[in-house]
């Protein structure tokens, strides 16, 4: 297949497809799945070998945010019977991030609902970062804390964070259709302080919320431009007492061609299977290791993933391994870059780009709140635009998903609550 040969060969020298040839990954068949996905595949070993990024989710703040985001379950008005709770102690988040540790993660993301932190929030997190260091010295930090003023990523660097979560979620076009309170040119600010300050950026995007290819390869061609270091994907995970509780618009061949697409499109980039991949992948979840780096262990912010012994096992049957504490994430040349900015700081996201995307975006992952969020050094290793229906509208792009309310579990045990963490 002439396109497949061409993305390869375009990966593997870690340069960037055509919008066409980004929206004709989405528009393949199902006979020619398993060739997408071995070509991402080529792309992924060349730079990540076969080593998959564990990261863990703390969610420092749960619940009763003010900003209207239609996919959250912390969302202004969700009726969605989520653990609800104020910022725990900077020694309870080092609990829980312990937990993660131990079953594998090397990056803690630390999460809180909310547009965006206050100064005293800035030094709850500080604590927090401390104690969490206390424990583990090598372990790698992110916060996601919603939009940030002047000098806060600057604050975050200099209490020891390496990197800062803040989704563009989808597309410029399509974002005063998910959220009214802020904006996509606010998220892409927020993205552009962290970098600017020398944080690792990571900001992806939220697919299954009823947008157009064009819109998915928009966003995916943003994230590119704005240099982030780490694309988590998100599925959408259809709460109820959301707006968007009615839509299940994906099926797990959709979401193995979507994370090629992105794969593609940021070759040398963690990408980051996030929330939603037991809802939508599926059974298919091992396939979608071949083109993604990275996920998440264990439990989301406000919905239980499967056991974290399940996310070990699965990475050893399909024959990767877990990346190592002491381990680079991204390539040599990325992490030179990074370097670079971080010495330079100030120099803004990403490349040439950053003017690209800069008229547009703000939301944290994981299908269920801020969050999800989302790296460094290492070598090469191995080797229709379609049609733009109204976010809301009953079918889509995506082809149309079985309902599986069934799969949807909130949270109920680790942080905020009594009962253990999963991990
Ligand atoms: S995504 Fe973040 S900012 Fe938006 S409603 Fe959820 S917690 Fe609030």
């Amino acid at each position: 297949m002439d396109l497949l040969d061409t993305l390869t060969a375009k990966g593997l020298r870690g340069e960037t497809p055509t919008r066409e040839e980004a929206l004709a990954v989405l528009a393949t068949t199902d006979d020619e799945l398993l060739d997408v996905v071995a070509a991402a595949g080529r792309v992924r070993r060349r730079w990540f070998g076969r080593r998959v990024k564990l990261n863990y989710l703390v969610n420092l703040k749960s619940g009763l945010c003010p900003e209207d985001c239609s996919y959250c379950s912390q969302r202004l008005g969700s009726k969605a019977e989520i653990l609800k709770y104020t910022w725990l102690k900077p020694g309870e988040a080092a609990e829980a991030a312990k937990a993660g540790v131990s079953g594998g993660a090397k990056r803690v993301c630390l999460v809180a609902s909310g547009r965006g932190p206050t100064d005293r929030d800035i030094d709850r997190v500080t604590d927090t970062v401390a104690a969490i260091r206390e424990a583990d010295p090598a372990v790698e930090v992110c916060a996601c804390l919603g939009l940030l003023s002047d000098n806060q990523a600057e604050r975050l660097k200099a209490a020891g964070v390496d990197a800062y979560n803040h989704n563009l979620n989808t597309s410029e076009g399509t974002y005063g259709d998910i959220a009214t309170t802020h904006t996509y040119a606010d998220r892409v600010d927020t993205v552009q302080k962290a970098h600017g300050a020398g944080l690792s950026a990571c900001s992806g995007l939220i697919a299954g919320m009823g947008e157009s290819d064009g819109d998915l390869v928009d966003v995916v061609l943003a994230l590119r431009e704005l240099g982030s270091d780490s694309v988590p994907v998100n599925f959408l995970i259809p709460f109820e007492g959301t707006p968007l509780a009615k839509e299940w618009n994906l099926t797990p061949q959709r979401c193995l061609r979507i994370l090629a697409m992105v794969r593609f499109v940021n070759p040398d980039t963690e990408v980051r299977i996030a929330g939603g991949r037991e809802v939508h992948l599926r059974s298919l979840q091992p396939l979608g290791l071949h083109v993604a780096n990275s996920i998440f262990l264990g439990d989301y912010l406000t919905s239980e993933g499967q056991a974290g012994q399940a996310d070990l096992d699965m990475i050893r049957d399909a024959g990767f391994e877990v990346e190592g504490m002491g381990e680079g994430t991204l390539p040599r040349h990325r992490a030179d870059i990074a370097a670079a900015v971080t010495a330079g700081s100030g120099g803004g996201c990403g490349t040439a780009a950053a003017g690209a995307a800069a008229g547009a975006a703000g939301g944290c992952g994981t299908g269920g709140g801020c969050g999800p969020c989302g790296g460094h050094d290492h070598g090469a290793v191995e080797d229709a635009a379609a049609g733009t229906p109204a976010v809301g509208a009953p079918v889509t792009a995506g082809g149309g998903d079985e309902v599986r309310t069934d799969l949807v579990r909130v949270r109920r045990r680790g942080a905020g609550t009594e009962l253990a963490p999963n991990a």
